[in-house]
């Protein structure tokens, strides 16, 4: 059975730059159900053409098309030593997905990253000028926060009840943020 580590926290809280670093460091795979949408988006797949919109408007893709390309994600050889997810689940559909394949994969330990609502505006919009992330922009900037807060926020408790979230303060230097996660490791 492989682990999960989910890393769960709002836009522009530094989840990808520390699960791209911690994967690295762990020989965990880092699936980051963006990034794999983004990559749908450039080469022009159906599921990209669906999510084009939705991506640039700060809106959520679909359940079952974000499950289904995340089950099948799992299912890759290099998740065999565990994974860490960046971005999923967001919704409670997603995380009852999960709970489901609970036979192959056990997650261990939900990370929950704390940022503050200005930090996170800041750190998008200056992530956006070096990017090329069509949703690095004010106009998405605040949908995007305001569906964290609807759908995806209400993770922690439901993760909570299951007594496997360890909340970190995002806000700091990279470095020892990093610290701070790979001790949960
Ligand atoms: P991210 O790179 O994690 O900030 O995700 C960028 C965008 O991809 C989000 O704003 C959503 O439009 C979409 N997305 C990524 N992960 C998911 C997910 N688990 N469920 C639904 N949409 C997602």
């Amino acid at each position: 059975m492989s682990n999960l580590v989910i890393f769960l926290g709002p836009p522009g809280a530094g989840k990808g730059t520390q699960a791209a670093k911690i994967a690295k460091e762990k020989n965990f795979a880092h699936i980051s159900t963006g990034d794999m949408l983004r990559e749908h988006v450039s080469s022009g797949t159906e599921l990209g053409y669906t999510a084009k919109t939705l991506l640039d408007e700060g809106k959520l893709v679909p359940d079952s098309l974000v499950i289904e390309m995340l089950i099948e994600r799992l299912n890759s050889e290099d998740c065999k030593n565990g994974a860490i997810l960046d971005g999923f689940p967001r919704t409670l559909a997603q995380a009852e997905s999960l709970d489901k394949i609970s036979n192959q994969f056990k997650i261990a330990k939900v990370i929950v990253f704390d940022a503050n609502h200005e930090e996170l505006v800041k750190r998008i919009l200056h992530r956006g000028e070096t990017s090329g992330r069509s949703d690095d922009t004010e106009e998405s900037v605040n949908v995007r926060l305001e569906v964290y807060e609807k759908d995806t926020a209400p993770l922690i408790e439901y993760y909570t009840k299951k007594n496997l979230v360890v909340k970190i303060n995002a806000v700091g230097e990279v470095d020892n943020i990093y610290n701070l996660i790979s001790g949960e490791f």
